[in-house]
């Protein structure tokens, strides 16, 4: 005998709670919506893309000039966060950006602190050297520094969103897995493998999942699998603010980037460019071997002092990478959805603006800003 599933039915349903999701929740909850989340774990997980203590916030955008708008407001926005709940979930601290003179990154940065009159200071290796002697870059190397940075308590800002959601009356289904995303007269209506749920809208936001949910979209999204390495210190300057900046380096083997320590025993590295790519992120190895470690390892060895290049610690995590690199934040042509997605390695910083500007989306139609140059028309993935 074939058993119904019941119905639940809200205003909006959010399906994948991560970095994203839960800011979307916690603006949608904001503005009285009947809000659902539906996530396949329980976030903050570290299943996804969304893990790994910290991320790196910076406005003088080398990718391109138009998302420092986006940033000044997502600055704004972690501040009203951190003040709601009670604790610092963004710090200040002076970013580093060193590469080939003419390069892509020092030049795109410059370009968007000259467009929008932001504070960069410009320094040859040398004196870089003198000022952060735990550097050890290429004498030609052009560095920039930019104060307008810092870092966000990753794990926390995904917390801090679902519960302030949550307290506005939003719903958080941790655990659930959504199969299916389908019009439903003027609505939706979602599958999942506890129920079916009908709702005015949708926002899509699974992360490295999207490209199963959304198949039209699987072909613009190439999902990676990163590691991230904790390298003890062994010098005090890693602990010191005016000593120690975030940096992000263009070496010649790879873009890499860090955080100075802020546990006062490691710092963090990262490799941004490279990875393999992941044809299942459920069933993907998140085992990191020594050959995950050994970029990262032989980076930090070559470029870095003050510390021990064998990591006491590393994670794996996902970057969903659209073609160009930009993020896809769209509404579908044919269903009340919103996704976002494809957010490339760059995208946690901004998931507070991101969160409202969809919420402007499936409340409005259109967004407060400008988010022209996120459009799917321009991944040829409109239809
Ligand atoms: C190693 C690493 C370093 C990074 N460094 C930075 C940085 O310094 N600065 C920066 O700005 N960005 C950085 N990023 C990028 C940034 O972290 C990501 O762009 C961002 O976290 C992506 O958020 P998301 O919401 O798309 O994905 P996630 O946070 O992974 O959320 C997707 C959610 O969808 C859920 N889900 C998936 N499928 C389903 C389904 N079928 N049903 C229900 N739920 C589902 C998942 O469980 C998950 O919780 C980094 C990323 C990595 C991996």
């Amino acid at each position: 005998m074939a058993v119904s599933l019941s119905t639940e039915t809200c205003d909006v349903i959010v399906i994948g709670c991560g970095g994203f999701g839960s800011s979307a929740m916690f603006h949608l909850a904001q503005r009285g919506l009947n809000v659902i989340g539906i996530d396949r774990f329980h976030p903050p997980h570290d299943r996804g893309s969304s893990h790994g203590e910290t991320r790196i916030i910076r406005k003088a955008y080398f990718e391109h000039p138009s998302y420092v708008p986006l940033l000044h407001r997502a600055w704004e926005l972690w501040e009203e966060l951190s003040e709601s709940v009670g604790e610092r979930l963004i710090e200040q601290r002076d970013l580093l950006i060193a590469g080939p003179p003419g390069s892509d990154v020092i030049e795109g940065a410059r370009l968007s602190a000259r467009l929008y009159e932001l504070p960069m200071e410009n320094l040859t290796a040398a004196e870089a050297a003198i000022r952060y002697p735990e550097f050890h870059l290429p004498e030609d190397y052009a560095v920039a520094i930019e104060s307008t940075a810092g870092y966000l308590w990753a794990e926390r800002c995904v917390a801090s969103h679902l519960d302030c959601a949550t307290s506005l009356g939003a719903q958080l289904r941790p655990g659930e897995t959504v199969f299916s995303v389908a019009s439903s007269g003027s609505g939706i209506r979602v599958h999942t493998d506890r129920g079916c749920y009908s709702a005015g809208a949708a926002i899509v936001t699974s992360g490295a999942w999207t490209g199963q949910l959304l198949s039209d979209y699987a072909r613009h999204i190439s999902v990676l699998r990163k590691t991230l390495c904790w390298f003890p210190v062994t010098s005090e300057n890693w602990i010191r603010k005016d000593r120690a900046p975030l940096f992000f380096v263009d070496a010649p083997e790879s873009q890499f980037y860090g955080l100075p320590s802020v546990d006062g025993k490691t710092i963090k590295v990262g490799m941004h460019t490279g990875g393999e790519v992941v044809h299942d992120p459920s069933t993907m190895s998140r085992q990191v071997t020594d050959e995950d470690e050994r970029p990262i390892s032989q980076f930090a060895g070559k470029y870095l002092g003050g510390m021990k290049p064998q990591a006491s610690r590393s994670v794996i995590c996902m970057y969903s990478m659209t073609p160009d690199g930009h993020f896809l934040l769209d509404r579908l042509p044919e269903l009340p959805v919103v996704v976002a997605a494809g957010f490339s390695g760059h995208g946690f910083k901004f998931t507070s603006v991101l969160g409202e500007v969809a919420a402007d989306l499936v409340q409005r139609g259109q967004a407060g800003l400008d988010i022209g140059f996120l459009s799917a028309s321009r991944l040829g993935a409109d239809h």
